[in-house]
């Protein structure tokens, strides 16, 4: 028995579902297999999204409900997804396939997806060419957001590759081996190994309706997040301009005892000497904040609290 298990997540997304679940199964039914699962998550949402839900939920066997106590976040909602999935599949073999409630990842793809999967892909992933939904402006500045990031980071986050991808059972299993309390997906399955995998490209139409959620603070927190979760390159960088910082002030110090002493012309210099004191306790400010995020980090990790709350809904017919 082989079955797919879609995980959706929504948050907000009133307007969409209805369009999606049907594009969902209007293009499930062109391909064949046996069985799949809609597993909407909904992560907290204020507006009508789970009564909606629960709706198109009663006259339909395929959806299951996933409803978070609170907004959690997207990383959780999609972990919430894959351990419903670990825990409650009964098939020999079956794959998870990610995708947003707002049409940006388009149904269409999907099967296509699930198609190549029956190829014998085990893990597939997608690349967007052609995003109509962000500008210029965006894409130089992402970019370079990516760009660093790479840089700071020991596992490679690749430019354009959203969460919209499908993973065979195997997959699954190793992912759900990593138990971290911070989760970010790319990153762990860059930890996994992404050798395998099929990529296939895909144009991403704008949002149907609603608004983003990734705001710039978002964005902040998830390039922290994909640097200091992956990577203590941060730290090595610190001692590094440490060392630096060591070295050049032992050198200033030589000068400075060579021009009073043997040339007998003392420097003075107030401004020279603030302005050195400014930066090297900025930069002691900097490194205490970095050696802080890891702290931080290690206190949430050894809590082991459960990473959220949620219950399941079924259709019971
Ligand atoms: N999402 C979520 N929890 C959140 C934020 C977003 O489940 O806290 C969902 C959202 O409903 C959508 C997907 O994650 O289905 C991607 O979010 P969004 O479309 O806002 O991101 P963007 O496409 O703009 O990067
Ligand atoms: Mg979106």
């Amino acid at each position: 028995m082989k079955k797919v298990y879609l995980i959706i997540s929504a948050y907000n997304e009133e307007e969409n579902l209805v369009v999606l679940n049907t594009g969902l199964h209007e293009e499930l039914n062109k391909i064949y297999f046996e069985d799949y699962e809609l597993v909407f998550v909904n992560d907290g949402s204020r507006d009508q999204t789970l009564q909606i839900l629960k709706d198109l939920q009663k006259s339909d066997s395929h959806i299951t409900i996933i409803n978070q106590s609170k907004n959690f976040g997207h990383e959780m909602a999609m972990t919430a997804g894959l351990n419903y999935v670990a825990q409650h599949n009964k098939e020999n073999e079956f794959a998870v396939l990610f995708m947003d409630a707002d049409l940006q990842h388009p149904p269409a793809m999907a099967a296509k997806m699930i198609q190549k999967w029956h190829e014998g892909y085990k893990l597939i992933l997608t690349q967007r060419v052609d995003n109509e939904d962000k500008g210029l402006k965006y894409r130089i500045l992402g970019n370079t957001y990516y760009k660093l990031l790479n840089f700071l980071s020991d596992v490679k986050i690749p430019r354009n590759m959203p969460d919209f991808r499908l993973l065979d059972k195997k997959y699954v299993i190793w992912i759900n081996q990593l138990n971290e309390t911070d989760r970010m997906f790319r990153g762990m399955l860059s930890l996994v190994g992404l050798q395998d995998a099929l990529i296939l490209e895909f144009k991403a139409p704008k949002r149907f309706a609603g608004t983003s959620k990734y705001n710039f603070l978002k964005l902040y927190k998830l390039a922290i997040d994909s640097v200091i979760q992956f990577s203590v390159k941060p730290l090595r960088l610190a001692t590094l301009l440490g060392f630096f910082g060591c070295f050049s002030s032992i050198l200033f110090l030589a000068f400075s005892i060579y021009q009073s002493y043997i040339n007998h012309e003392p420097k003075t210099g107030f401004l020279t000497l603030l302005s050195v004191m400014i930066f090297f306790c900025s930069l002691i400010m900097l490194f205490l904040g970095i050696l802080g995020e890891y702290i931080g980090r290690i206190h949430i990790e050894v809590k082991n609290r459960p990473l959220y709350f949620n219950e399941i809904i079924k259709n019971e017919d």
